[in-house]
């Protein structure tokens, strides 16, 4: 019954991505250890690790590595400068493969996408799984690379199967197994279950994912808000997998940009606090587009009194680096805590982007701006670099900036 409206989701991650572009394009390559690197220069150490090859791993080298630590591992690897223009051109290419198996296609980071097939599975009765090994197949004769694929009934399943065989897996989660499959993974394996969710998990014996889904709603919802449902959903497989932290395997340098404002004894007004995180938004949103990142996941981090913290997150539907899109998300999770805050003030507000894309602006495909937008925030910027980042401010702020850094609002937009 509930059959045809059951969603068939493929997530499709490139195996070892940049690694695997440059051994395809320089065969010498081929069966040796190649590491990809965030750097100005290979021959020093500083800089980091943006991919290693599979031969690599077997040393101990991984993505996010200084390059430093990695020539100690493996000093005969081939350390190379990443190239990213190209791998981004070779996106753009993957996209249109994917977009001919179906038109609902979810570009979640360079290496990594969803496909909704649902439409493609009805109408030619065809089987997940071989919808599945012919985009792989098509992807290796039209890009001549491996991928790993994921097929689960919502995007958070279709991701962790896809880490269950790796490099060039096809793992098909169907619903009827999901209880069997995802109880006895740990709960880190939860997308959304960071280091300190995990922590708090430890300490009311929360050990796998089945577990979780056996912790009773109320308490969760009590002990982490809205987080702890979203988790008790997760854990039973449910949802439509938005995903609360990323973890995306785009493998460069940055993982995340973000800022935090300790707030004393607590702050308990909504309207401070939003302004408060105008503020710090505006802050990331300059750093990325300083170092060149679009971002995709929008998290909120609160620590509210007696020192519990916990964080809330949202993932956009394409990637950004403007404030515009960024605090929207930012203030509206902070909104939904506002019953919270008014019974334990916050004492520590912060915001992060995660999920980043490293990119040219111009090559920025899924920008969600209108060019106005653009041209004033470069403006800003440019009189920023020049002048200081204290010339121009929001009038919005004008009133965070003297009570939090004992600023003269005159002296702010005055020349
Ligand atoms: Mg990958």
């Amino acid at each position: 019954m509930l059959k045809g409206r059951e969603k068939t989701i493929i997530h499709l991650d490139m195996d070892a991505y940049f690694a695997s572009v440059e051994q395809r394009d320089h065969p010498i390559y081929q069966g040796r250890p190649v590491l990809v690197c965030h750097t100005d220069s290979v021959d020093g150490v500083f800089g980091v690790v943006a991919a290693a090859s599979y031969e690599a791993r077997p040393f101990g080298v991984k993505s996010g590595m200084s390059v430093f630590e990695a020539k100690k591992l493996c000093p005969k690897g081939i350390y190379l400068m990443g190239d990213y223009n190209k791998y981004l051109h070779n996106t753009k290419e993957l996209v249109k493969i994917c977009e001919s198996f179906t038109d609902q296609v979810e570009v979640f980071s360079i290496d990594e996408m969803w496909l909704d097939v649902t439409e493609t599975k009805n109408r030619f009765k065809e089987d997940a799984g071989r919808i599945a090994y012919r985009l792989q197949t098509e992807v290796k004769r039209k890009l001549g690379l491996s991928s790993s694929i994921g097929v689960g009934p919502n995007k958070l399943v279709a991701k962790m199967a896809g880490e269950f065989h790796k490099p060039g897996g096809i793992t098909v989660i169907r619903p009827s197994d999901l209880p069997q499959i995802l109880a006895p993974l740990p709960v880190k394996k939860l997308f959304g279950v960071g280091r300190k969710m995990k922590k708090h998990l430890d300490l009311i014996g929360v050990a796998t994912i089945g577990d979780l889904a056996e912790v009773p709603e109320e308490y969760l919802k009590k002990r982490f808000g809205v987080v702890g449902l979203w988790l008790k959903q997760a854990a039973k497989g449910l949802g439509d997998g938005v995903l609360a932290s990323g973890r995306g395997s785009t493998s460069l340098m940055v993982k995340s940009f973000g800022h935090s404002s300790a707030l004393g004894s607590g702050e308990a007004d909504i309207d401070k606090l939003c302004q408060i995180l105008l503020g710090l938004c505006e802050g990331v949103t300059r750093r990325m587009r300083r170092g060149k990142y679009l971002g995709r996941t929008v998290t909120l981090r609160l620590r509210l009194a007696r020192s519990f913290g916990f964080t809330r997150g949202h993932t956009l539907s394409g990637v950004s680096d403007m404030i515009e899109t960024i605090y929207p998300v930012a203030r509206a999770l902070l909104l939904k805590e506002q019953p919270v805050l008014v019974e334990y003030p916050a004492t520590l507000i912060g915001v992060s982007v995660s999920n980043l894309l490293f990119a040219e602006k111009q090559l920025s495909i899924f920008d969600l701006f209108d060019d106005r937008f653009v041209r004033l925030t470069t403006a800003v910027d440019n009189v920023k670099d020049k002048y200081g980042d204290r010339l121009i401010t929001r009038a919005a702020l004008l009133d965070w900036r003297r009570r939090y850094h004992g600023v003269e609002p005159s002296r702010l937009h005055k020349p």
